[in-house]
């Protein structure tokens, strides 16, 4: 017999602690579980690392194995070991110890119990129907002052001929006996194992119908297309979620219908700058408009308003509008707006108007501490 070391098998040190044992089977039971697992070997790999794990994590075995090596459970080699016995070791049993309560939560890859014997987990259970997620694209407006929007979908439903059974006149499984699950021996170095499986026939539900509904071929589910009408609420923004509880993919054996979840997309303004809830605008204003003072029209995403600029208003200036922002969704509060003052420099001048300046030029213009400040430091 060319069998490989328990320790090496696992990766751990021969000192190694139980804690250590049991870290390392884990996250190799992980990795090769043939439902996770589709490589070629990967099953026998699994099924090394649990014997390795099934003495290894027995104080009693590992004692005997750090002592007489894998001779001390071969039944032909010598003996003296009483009360061992290679039949009784379960593998089952020992993924579920191994895995405590988090045994159940590979439920999307079926579980381990469906590879090795007495699972918990079974496809005769209630599961939850699949999530779905859908993405909406939203103009800025859209997603400003919210919307409904109508999605085409095609989702499995409860067949309503069957009402999810797959078929009629229930009987017990001839297959299995109304278990649901099938018995298979495999010799080991432990002797026989008993595993169990699915049954094949009756997928786990222990009974079967004399007749199979035609309608959803047995499955129980039908692929149904249907349109559902979202209100997408006012000032979502892109990442926002919706979840539409238990209007997804239909559960399986009576578990709860699937989540449907929206993802929203909001298109950049062209106009408006947005920082979460507030508006950002940048608000042109010629050079007389910022000296003299001005009334300006604003345009806000609720219409337009006259604000006041007072005399002396300086580039970059930022007024605020208060609650002319957008909604934060589903509440009452609302985000400002901000103006952001730009005064602009003329580019081309009439005749006219550079005579009016060349005067303006002549007056005491430079008032300001700002100027003085400045020629203070020429040399
Ligand atoms: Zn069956
Ligand atoms: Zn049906």
């Amino acid at each position: 017999m060319n069998k490989k070391d328990y320790y090496e098998v696992l990766g751990v040190d021969k000192n190694a602690s139980d804690e250590e044992i049991k870290r390392a089977f884990r996250k190799l039971a992980k990795q090769y579980h043939p439902d996770i697992n589709k490589e070629p070997g990967a099953e026998e790999k699994f099924k090394e690392i649990g014997e390795a794990y099934a003495v290894l994590s027995d104080p009693q075995k590992r004692s005997q194995y750090d002592q007489f090596g894998h001779a001390a459970f071969d039944g032909t080699g010598s003996g003296g070991f009483g009360g061992f016995d290679a039949g009784d070791i379960d593998l089952g049993e020992i993924l579920r110890a191994a895995f405590g309560d988090s045994f159940g939560g590979f439920g999307g890859f079926g579980g381990f119990s469906d590879f090795f014997s007495g699972g918990s987990s079974s496809s005769s259970r209630a599961r939850k129907g699949r999530d779905t997620l859908l993405r909406v694209d939203l103009s800025f407006m859209e997603a400003a002052f919210g919307v409904d929007k109508d999605f085409e979908l095609s989702l499995n439903e409860t067949c309503d001929e069957c009402h999810g059974a797959g078929g009629f006149d229930e009987d017990v499984c001839s297959y299995c006996h109304g278990s649901g699950r099938v018995m298979s021996e495999q010799r080991s170095i432990f002797g026989v194992i008993q595993s169990q499986s699915v049954c094949p026939k009756c997928g786990g539900k222990g009974k079967s119908y004399k007749k199979t509904c035609s309608k959803c071929s047995g499955t129980g589910q039908v692929k149904r297309k249907k349109t559902i009408s979202i209100h997408i609420p006012e000032g979502v923004d892109t990442g926002y979620q919706l979840r539409i509880s238990g209007k997804g993919e239909a559960g399986i054996n009576g578990g709860a219908n699937g989540d449907i979840y929206i993802e929203c997309v909001v298109e950049q303004s062209k106009f408006y700058k947005r920082d979460g809830e507030d508006l950002y605008i940048e608000v042109p204003i010629n050079f007389a408009e910022a000296a003299l003072g001005c009334k300006k029209e604003i345009p806000t995403i609720y219409g337009n308003v006259i604000m006041d600029i007072k005399a002396g208003t300086l580039t970059g200036t930022k007024l605020k509008l208060k609650g002319k922002g957008l909604k934060v969704p589903n509440s009452l509060r609302k985000g400002d707006m901000y103006a952001i003052i730009k005064v602009i420099t003329p580019a081309k001048l009439s005749r006219e108007q550079k005579k009016l300046f060349e005067q303006l030029l002549k007056t005491d213009l430079e008032s300001d501490s700002i100027f003085k400040e400045f020629n203070k430091n020429l040399k």
